[in-house]
């Protein structure tokens, strides 16, 4: 199943309600509380309760669902507001070297803030006070349920599906301190979407998935999941260690070689330019750049 969030009416972003694709063309779409009105308006809360995703899986598959066209919509980040994200650094070993870092040996990891999401389609912003806008090709995960504690064995059952994530960063302001954080969390810079991905379509744990981004079509990284440092088992293993994670949390898996910064000359992005990342089996993440206009 492909669900997604989006704003019924795009000139109000404090409202959102939860549409499911028809199939993997994710061409055609409804509403879920157009089928059922007892079912949440929250993805969150959706994949949080077994008998709503019960619920959802009989939609799925019921004839004469008047399915509608998907263009148009205003897709909301696949959760808008997470407890928590979790990002990882340096888990392609290419990536690390291009950055002039050995192989770790523990992930480096950092957190967003929902207030840095958008969603598919909607524009990434440069910021008046810099001009580094990069852009990360990442595999999402998002937890399904509490769990704490997670092993090799049980660590994939802690997952409510996939998606893509577009980890946007200031690199003037991320090398500002040796804390990450404060360059990746500028508004409207991390793109996630366009859906939820459940682990049934794909392979397990996400694995051997071509990943890549593309900047006004050209492609500007071209790996994949297999390449991976910590693969996701390894890195619900680890997180679950230090903190429960609760359903909503969203996991993104770090990107390959081939960001802006790291290239002669270095590419940033500008307005008017279109970042595509694109995850076989889950489909495109499309965002065009534009200036921060005044709030
Ligand atoms: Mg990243």
């Amino acid at each position: 199943m492909r669900l997604f969030t989006y704003y019924p009416n795009p000139s109000n972003k404090q409202v959102t309600n939860v549409g499911i694709f028809k199939d993997a063309t994710q061409k055609e779409c409804i509403a879920l509380t157009e089928v059922d009105a007892n079912l949440p308006a929250s993805l969150l809360e959706i994949i949080a309760s077994p008998s709503s995703m019960k619920r959802v899986k009989e939609i799925q598959g019921q004839a004469n669902l008047s399915w509608k066209s998907s263009d148009g919509i205003a897709f909301a980040p696949v959760i808008p507001k997470p407890e928590k994200i979790v990002c990882m650094g340096l888990n392609y070993a290419d990536h690390a070297k291009e950055g002039g870092h050995d192989r770790p040996e523990y992930p480096s990891f950092f957190m967003r803030v929902p207030s840095s999401l958008l969603g598919h389609e909607q524009p990434m912003i440069v910021p008046p006070v810099s001009d580094k806008l990069d852009y990360e090709a990442e595999l999402a995960f998002i937890i399904g349920k509490q769990c704490h504690r997670l092993t090799k064995e049980n660590a994939l059952e802690a997952i409510a599906g996939y998606s893509i994530f577009n980890d946007g960063s200031m690199r003037d302001y991320q090398r500002k301190t040796n804390q990450w954080t404060i360059g990746k969390n500028f508004d409207q810079t991390g793109g996630f979407g366009p859906c939820l991905v459940t682990p049934d379509e794909l392979p397990l744990g996400a694995h051997g998935l071509r990943i890549q981004s593309r900047l006004n079509g050209k492609i500007m990284q071209d790996s994949n999941t297999e390449h991976f440092l910590w693969d996701v088992v390894e890195t619900l293993v680890l997180i679950s260690e230090v903190m429960t994670l609760e359903p909503g949390d969203v996991v993104i898996t770090g990107t390959p070689a081939g960001v802006g910064y790291a290239r002669t000359p270095p590419v940033f992005m500008r307005a008017g330019d279109i970042i595509e990342i694109e995850i076989d089996g889950i489909g495109i993440l499309k965002n065009p750049i534009a200036n921060e206009t005044t709030k």
